[in-house]
């Protein structure tokens, strides 16, 4: 079991989804008490225990399941692990919490969008969280670890459920996805690469932005990402952020009125954005390819929820 292991107390472990370092599952230890902020998929609970074992740490010591979001990647794993965590509250946004008590409609949904053998390999059966342990944080709600507090920010944009832990004893942000994706093997001299995720279904870029600006006035001197784990740099990444959210809502209004060419053209429009930005961040060329093969996957699902975001935005009747 491989453990990144940053300042703070905080740890990273690969939650085993689909390719190495594509998601990852946070810790922070604290005073003899630990947080596990996102879960994976079912298929990540036994590296979970088996990570709390090698940071010495009995699963009775886990006092908080943090879950930044209810998106499968991040908490299809939630039912089984509490099972295993006799002792953890699962913290949720309001939105995300019937979800996790009955997940029938999450289930359904996200097959709906993927399709039932890609998410039962994918994900696993989602167990129900017994509605008692889950406790719903309202945005600036505080929850205590060991010596330090954790503060609750509610970040829509990537989805209406979701929110960000800020940890008082490092400053730092667990950020889920409302700060993008950022894939360590796309690192270049020790420089991050970052996109915002557009994925379905509730994409909105005015509330991108806010919950950006909302975890930049933080001034954190890293974050930590689901995909993938710790960034610094945080203002300059930032400023990406805001600049590619700009282009991804300027291309989907090119693209509103046209028709059966538009998941198409929103996927041309994507990968060229992606390109402008590594060009502008020192990119050659002859590297285009690997770069497009790594956020392949991501471009088509941006564009997606680029179509989704058309469509909630498109007054009946036009
Ligand atoms: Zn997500």
């Amino acid at each position: 079991m491989q453990i990144h292991h940053y300042e703070h107390g905080i740890h990273a472990i690969d939650s085993g989804y689909y390719r190495p370092d594509l998601d990852a599952i946070h810790f922070i230890v604290d005073g003899g008490e630990v947080a596990v902020i996102d879960t994976g998929t079912n298929h990540s609970v036994t590296r979970i225990v088996a990570a709390l074992d090698e940071l010495g740490c009995a699963p009775e010591a886990v006092r908080h399941v943090l879950l930044t979001h209810v998106h499968l990647d991040h908490a299809a794993g939630a039912g089984s692990l509490m099972q295993r965590l006799p002792n953890a509250r699962l913290a949720v946004h309001a939105r995300g919490a019937r979800h996790l008590s009955d997940p029938r409609k999450l289930w359904d949904a996200t097959v709906a969008v993927y399709g039932e053998d890609h998410v039962m390999n994918a994900y696993g059966a989602l167990a129900p969280v017994p509605p008692e342990r889950i406790e719903v944080v309202p945005d600036l709600a505080v929850l205590d670890l060991g010596r330090r507090q954790i503060q609750v920010l509610d970040t829509p944009g990537h989805a209406r459920h979701h929110v960000v832990y800020h940890d008082s004893a490092s400053g730092h942000v667990f950020c889920g996805d409302i700060f993008g994706l950022s894939y360590r093997e796309l690192d270049r001299d020790g420089q991050a690469f970052i996109i915002p995720t557009s994925s379905p279904s509730q994409f909105d870029p005015q509330e991108a932005h806010q919950s950006i600006d909302r975890i930049l006035a933080l001034a954190p001197e890293a974050v930590y990402l689901t995909h993938f784990a710790q960034v610094r740099t945080v203002p300059r990444l930032g400023a990406q952020l805001h600049r590619m959210l700009d282009a991804y809502a300027a291309l989907a209004e090119r693209c509103r009125d046209t028709g059966d060419a538009r998941y198409s053209l929103l996927h041309e429009g994507m990968k060229a954005i992606v390109l402008n930005e590594a060009h502008r961040a020192g990119w050659q060329p002859h590297d285009e390819q690997r770069l497009l093969e790594v956020l392949g996957l991501d471009i088509e699902l941006n564009a997606q929820g680029l179509v989704s975001w058309l469509e909630a935005t498109t007054p009946a009747g036009r």
